[in-house]
């Protein structure tokens, strides 16, 4: 399905509950801004190679636009568009002054050098320097991208318009970045983790979980449950996954994962499984955190894991949530779930154009009450209208941006 006919999808569920006129709902759907631009660089050997870059800024009403850019050789228009607009509505849900806005780059990372990669980032702000900004639209990391890229960013951008830290997050905190924002999505999915969990009367200890996905979001959701003494029994990456009954060496599979540039093939400590037989694996929540649509009409009757968090964005097509739904699957949805990296970088926003630090123990309790404020605004709206906590989330996000609408005035 494609990405933008999925969220259209809770997007309406979420205005028929809301009673949303027609003409605020097309106005809600339509993206403010749209480009695509050429991106040719010169390789390493010398070649010139071409790759296509993406900005898609949503909707603006609540504030800047904001929202990350991907590196991946499948990213285009109609993937961007979907995924701008659940950043608007998940800037909404947390209830942090943003808009929502996405990027990419469709180009495969791996095959190129860091050379090349800072190349391909620095022609891609050249060709769309005038269309962000500290007050504009702020882009932050998403798949494939790191600290590095948006450190290129803020340089090139400063090239133009200078010194402007707040015009992208997720830097390096040696860099105007801050402590805290790099764990931030991961911790963010942990945290919500335990207070899903703690909501459903569950004991932590010992609650066994699943990750699909061992880059920032996968390592630090791991690293977080963890260190709540929860069973991390399975965890996957594009290189390989690997199951453990008793609970994995979470540390051991870091440390092994951190000296191979990332990739967990090669682990010795856990049976080795197939990334479908992740999905399957027997265990209390299942936590995809690499790609989009992952959970299918194809597998989502094979799913053992009563609870789903959703780290990555759109990892579960409608057609499988409403296989969840029926099954009583419970589905912690993304625009919630993995909301901890743009309030993150709302903070490190803030701090730059304060030129302040705060510490990183301000950094969590921040963030752990926000998440914490939203969780239970989004669980009190299902219980109270009898809605899944998707479409008590996309009420919440939706209800919010149609409101600043309607108070900024549309004519
Ligand atoms: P990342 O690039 O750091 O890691 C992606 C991980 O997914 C890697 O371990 C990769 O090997 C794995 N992967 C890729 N293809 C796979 C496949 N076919 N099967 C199994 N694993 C596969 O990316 P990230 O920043 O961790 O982002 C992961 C997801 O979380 C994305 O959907 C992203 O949009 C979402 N997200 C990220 C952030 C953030 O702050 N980084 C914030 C919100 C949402």
């Amino acid at each position: 399905m494609r990405a933008t006919e999925a969220t259209r999808i809770y997007f309406d569920a979420a205005a028929d509950q809301l009673d949303l006129s027609a003409s605020m709902r097309r106005l809600l759907l339509t993206a403010k801004r749209e480009v695509k631009v050429q991106i040719p660089i010169e390789r390493d050997s010398g070649e010139i190679a071409t790759f296509i870059g993406y900005r898609v800024q949503h909707n603006d009403a609540r504030g800047p636009l904001k929202g990350g850019l991907r590196y991946h050789p499948q990213v285009d228009l109609d993937e961007v568009r979907g995924l701008a607009a659940l950043m608007t509505w998940k800037t909404a849900v947390v209830d942090i002054p943003y808009g929502g806005a996405k990027g990419g780059v469709a180009v495969d990372p791996a095959a190129c050098s860091t050379r090349e990669l800072e190349r391909i980032t620095r022609r891609f702000v050249d060709a769309i320097h005038d269309l962000f900004g500290p007050d504009v639209d702020i882009p932050a990391p998403d798949m494939g991208t790191s600290a590095d890229e948006m450190a290129w960013i803020m340089n090139q951008y400063g090239k133009y318009h200078g010194f402007s830290p707040a015009c992208v997050t997720g830097k390096p905190v040696d860099y105007h970045g801050i402590p805290g924002r790099e764990e931030a999505t991961g911790r963010g999915v942990g945290a919500l983790t335990l207070k899903l969990l703690g909501r459903l009367g569950h004991r932590i200890p010992g609650t066994r979980v699943a990750i699909q996905g061992f880059g920032n979001v996968g390592t630090h959701a791991a690293k977080f449950l963890h260190d709540a003494e929860c069973r991390v029994v399975a965890v996957g990456d594009a290189s390989a996954s690997f199951y453990r009954a008793e609970g994995l060496d979470v540390l051991e599979t870091l440390r092994h994962a951190r000296e191979r540039g990332g990739r967990l093939a090669g682990f010795t400590g856990g049976d080795s499984i197939t990334a479908a037989e992740l999905l399957a694996a027997d265990c209390d929540v299942l936590i995809p955190a690499a790609l989009g649509g992952v959970l299918t009409t194809a597998n989502a009757a094979a799913v053992k894991a009563p609870i789903i968090i959703e780290a990555a964005n759109a990892p579960v097509e409608p057609d499988a949530d409403a296989i969840f739904a029926d099954r009583g699957v419970l589905v912690l949805p993304d625009i919630l779930a993995n909301a901890g990296g743009v309030t993150a970088s709302w903070f490190e926003w803030v701090q730059n154009r304060q030129h302040y630090q705060w510490g990183i123990n301000r950094v969590r309790q921040e963030l752990d009450r926000i998440l914490g404020e939203a969780f239970e605004q989004v669980w009190r709206l299902a219980q109270s209208r009898q809605v899944s906590l998707r479409v008590a989330a996309y009420m919440l996000g939706v209800g919010r941006v149609a409101r600043a609408t309607v108070l900024g005035g549309v004519a």
